[in-house]
């Protein structure tokens, strides 16, 4: 049995009572987090509730074209008013280089590819963060009445500290 395979049958088991059918699309605390996929961060490490707030990941919480699209959606369709953006130590985007991951990845499959374009492979953590918030900070469609704040998660520690 694959893992898909066991989500189905717990699925099945959930939606006997599917406890959330009384959320609303819009998160209940007006909040949009982007942060990156790594699974030892998750709404439960913020002390959140499901419905509470949109969570945009992605490779690194890198603030792309697409995460970009996410968040302007969630700040004028579903009226959140402040974005966290959180990166974490021991990213597996701190561990390889831009040119390191696109090479492995042509060896193994034999073949270059034109896309993605970037990786968006970082050395340094707090200027990786500083670099998504000046993305957000400068965008002209991202009102200044948006709380834009940034973080990095400790996953030894458990704990955020906020980046300026
Ligand atoms: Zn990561």
């Amino acid at each position: 049995m694959s893992v898909i395979d066991e989500i189905l049958e717990a699925n099945e088991i959930y939606s006997r009572t599917h406890e959330l059918r009384r959320l609303t699309p819009r998160p209940a605390r007006k909040l949009a987090i982007l942060t990156c996929m790594d699974t030892r961060l998750s709404i439960r490490t913020l002390g959140l509730m499901t419905g509470d707030a949109h969570i945009i990941r992605n490779a690194g919480g890198i603030v792309t074209d697409d995460s970009l699209r996410s968040l302007l959606v969630s700040h004028y369709l579903l009226d959140t008013e402040e974005i966290m953006v959180i990166n974490h130590t021991d990213c597996g985007l701190m561990h390889t280089s831009e040119q390191e991951l696109r090479t492995r990845i042509q060896n193994r499959t034999g073949t270059a590819a034109i896309a993605p374009a970037f990786f968006f492979a970082f050395q340094n953590i707090e200027e990786n963060v500083r670099h998504q918030l000046q993305k957000l900070h400068t965008h002209p469609w991202i009102p200044k009445e948006v709380l834009v704040r940034g973080f990095v998660y400790d996953v030894s520690s458990g704990r955020l500290r906020e980046i300026k």
